[in-house]
């Protein structure tokens, strides 16, 4: 019996960055959070401040395979997202974003739960249209490195909006824009965490290309408000919706931006671009306005300062 007023909400992925807050936001608001992980790329050390609260449940769990529990809501962000760390078992990357999704969604039928997906801007692939908006089908390699995360994440896509017009499912589609904030991984390669880790040890900071390809980075608090405004939005909104900070940089402002705040010694080397490494990328936002009235509040340079301050603490 619950003797609580909140609802009892499932977070897949809840050990890893953006999982960790999802979990923290949803308990501070008085939710019952179930907390599924395999830790492939999650963390023990993400969730244990949260370990003492009585609404706070942790399973070590793959998402490949079923799973019986009882919920009301459904947040999946089972997932490596990281490129390093997503093409590391590449197979096991589509996996668990298709089984995965097959599992989850079969759960929200039984269970006539909500379900919010934790979707990409990388089904935009290396995008041809600029800002991408929530209607363009995008540029994808289906058969390179980045297919598995692209393709897998496009295919979870496909099934979310399947189940909703055969099981008339309560369905939520997140198309998440480069995130930053404390809990990343500091070895998961990704552009923030590596430039700060480098920055913060005196290293070189390695820039792949010439640095002229762009990403738009969204403050962490920004991205967890904004997945809480979808799963709340009247049910005949679905999304797919953009969730990201429109502010545009190329890679090598972003390294100078984080040597200006860190007032490291590093010097900037080039690397070769990765594989289909996107060229442009930044989110239109005009949807998550109207249907969600969302936007990111923190800008990037608060946001890189709360990360870095982080970094400096591990
Ligand atoms: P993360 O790697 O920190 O977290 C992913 C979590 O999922 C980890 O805790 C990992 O152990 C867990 N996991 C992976 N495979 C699993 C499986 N089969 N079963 C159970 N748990 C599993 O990554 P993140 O940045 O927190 O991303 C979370 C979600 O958001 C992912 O689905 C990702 O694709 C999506 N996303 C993130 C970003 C971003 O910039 N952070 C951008 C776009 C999309
Ligand atoms: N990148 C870089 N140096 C690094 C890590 C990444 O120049 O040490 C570049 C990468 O090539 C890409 C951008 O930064 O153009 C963002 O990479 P990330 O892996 O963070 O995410 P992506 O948006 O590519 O999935």
């Amino acid at each position: 019996m619950k003797n609580y007023s909140g609802k009892r909400i499932l977070v897949t992925g809840g050990a890893g960055f953006l999982g960790s807050h999802l979990c923290e936001r949803l308990l501070n608001d008085k939710h019952e959070v179930l907390c599924i992980d395999n830790f492939y790329t999650g963390r023990r050390s993400n969730i244990a401040h949260l370990l003492t609260n009585p609404r706070f449940e942790v399973l070590r769990h793959d998402i490949c395979f079923p799973l019986y529990v009882e919920v009301d809501e459904i947040y999946n962000l089972a997932c490596p997202a990281s490129p390093i760390h997503y093409q590391f078992d590449p197979v096991q990357t589509t996996k668990t974003s298709v089984h995965g999704a097959i599992n989850m969604l079969g759960l929200a039928k039984r269970l006539k739960a909500k379900i919010l997906q934790a979707s990409t801007s990388e089904v935009y692939g290396d995008p041809t249209v600029h800002p991408q908006l929530e209607t363009y089908w995008g540029n994808v390699n289906p058969v390179g490195l980045r297919a598995c995360y692209d393709e897998g994440k496009r295919c979870a896509e496909t099934l979310f909006f399947d189940y909703h017009r055969q099981h008339k499912l309560r369905i939520k589609v997140a198309r998440i824009f480069n995130t930053f904030g404390p809990r990343m991984h500091p070895n998961d390669g990704r552009v923030v965490s590596n430039f700060i880790m480098q920055a913060l040890r005196g290293d070189d900071i390695t820039v792949y290309g010439d640095g002229s390809q762009t990403r738009s980075f969204c403050y962490v608090d920004d991205m967890i408000e904004g997945f809480l405004k979808l799963m709340e939005s009247p049910d005949k909104f679905t999304g797919p919706v953009n969730l990201g900070n429109p502010t545009e940089l190329s890679i090598l402002r972003l390294a100078k931006k984080i040597i200006d705040i860190t007032g490291a010694k590093s010097k900037i080397i080039f690397q070769p671009l990765p594989q289909d490494d996107p060229k442009q990328r930044q989110p239109d936002i005009s949807l998550a306005k109207e249907k969600l009235n969302w936007k990111p509040r923190n800008n990037i340079e608060d946001g890189l300062k709360k990360t870095i301050a982080y970094f400096k603490d591990l």
